[in-house]
């Protein structure tokens, strides 16, 4: 753990800021329900386009990351590998798999890209019980703003439905027609059960609301907070969705996601750069005391939503 503590560059007023602001707020028990892992090995690269693809992420440096960022934290995570394009997708997902094998309250969710076939899926899932969600990821394609399908093909719906599969899926942007069209496939495929990542990539004040709206008659929709550091954004869902379709996600890996430190925060006086998974729990702390949040439901939201979400299936 000292290695990632130095990697990372965590300080002894990081530590502070876990004492002072969080320490009595976050439980016991955290299923961090988005997070990452890493293997250069599956990479098709020489020269990595970016320096965080020369570190890797097994599920060892996982639960590092999360005893030094979450002290005394009982931790399990849902895991998926990094999208990275130039990769071996299929063999970075084995090997993903095989790492949260080692911790049986874990769970994994499948990498794809659209060439990935209906018949590669039902293998990868039947050999892997502890993979229970599929990752589908815009940046697969060329296209800026692609449409859902161009990135998640019907081929790779149809498995996640007949398997009644939660997808995790990043939105390009907060867009119209995308929100149009997952209104559309959520019910032509009903049994996939959907985890917006990023609260549906509302990473700026006041999208979440517009979003809610569009998306309030599906009934399968499940919303993460990895990355979301605006009080306001966090509130809004909490008020407007069902709670227990809320998830905990940090977006942790080396030395990327949370673990970047590049959120503005006021501590005794002085303005800092903070991790961004201390600014997003300093947010959800925030909401959660404005809106009076029962401890049972602020345990929900950390742990238990995602454990029924991710329950085994067989
Ligand atoms: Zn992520």
């Amino acid at each position: 753990m000292n290695d990632i503590r130095r990697l990372l560059d965590y300080a002894a007023l990081d530590r502070e800021i876990w004492d002072e602001e969080l320490e009595n707020f976050v439980p016991r028990k955290i299923f961090d329900a988005h997070t990452h892992l890493w293997n250069k090995a599956f990479s098709k690269d020489a020269n990595p386009p970016n320096d965080w693809e020369n570190y890797n992420t097994g599920l060892k440096e996982l639960q590092d990351i999360s005893s030094l960022f979450y002290p005394g934290r009982k931790i399990h995570f849902l895991s998926f590998p990094s999208p990275v394009r130039n990769t071996d997708h299929k063999g970075v997902s084995e090997w993903a798999a095989e790492e949260l094998a080692q911790d049986k309250d874990s769970r994994g969710a499948m990498l794809l890209s659209p060439e990935i076939s209906a018949a590669d899926i039902e293998s990868f899932i039947s050999r892997h019980a502890n993979c229970v969600a599929l990752k589908p990821y815009f940046s697969m394609v060329d296209k800026k703003m692609p449409s859902i399908t161009e990135y998640f093909p019907e081929e790779q719906m149809e498995v996640a439905n007949a398997w009644k599969m939660p997808v995790i899926i990043h939105l390009p942007g907060v867009a119209e027609n995308l929100l149009a069209e997952l209104e559309y496939y959520s019910s032509k495929y009903p049994e996939i059960k959907w985890i917006m990542a990023h609260c549906a990539a509302s990473f700026e004040s006041g999208q979440i609301d517009r979003t809610i709206k569009m998306l309030a008659d599906i009934p399968n929709i499940f919303y993460d907070s990895a990355l979301i550091y605006d009080t306001e954004t966090l509130k809004s869902l909490f008020v407007h969705e069902n709670r227990k379709r809320i998830i905990f996600g940090s977006d942790n890996a080396l030395v990327i996601g949370g673990c970047r430190r590049n959120v503005s925060f006021k501590f005794h006086g002085r303005e800092l750069k903070i991790f961004r998974i201390y600014g997003e729990l300093i947010a959800i702390r925030n909401a959660f005391r404005n809106l009076e949040i029962s401890s049972e439901e602020t345990e929900n939201f950390f742990s238990r939503n995602a454990e029924t979400l991710l329950r085994r299936y067989r």
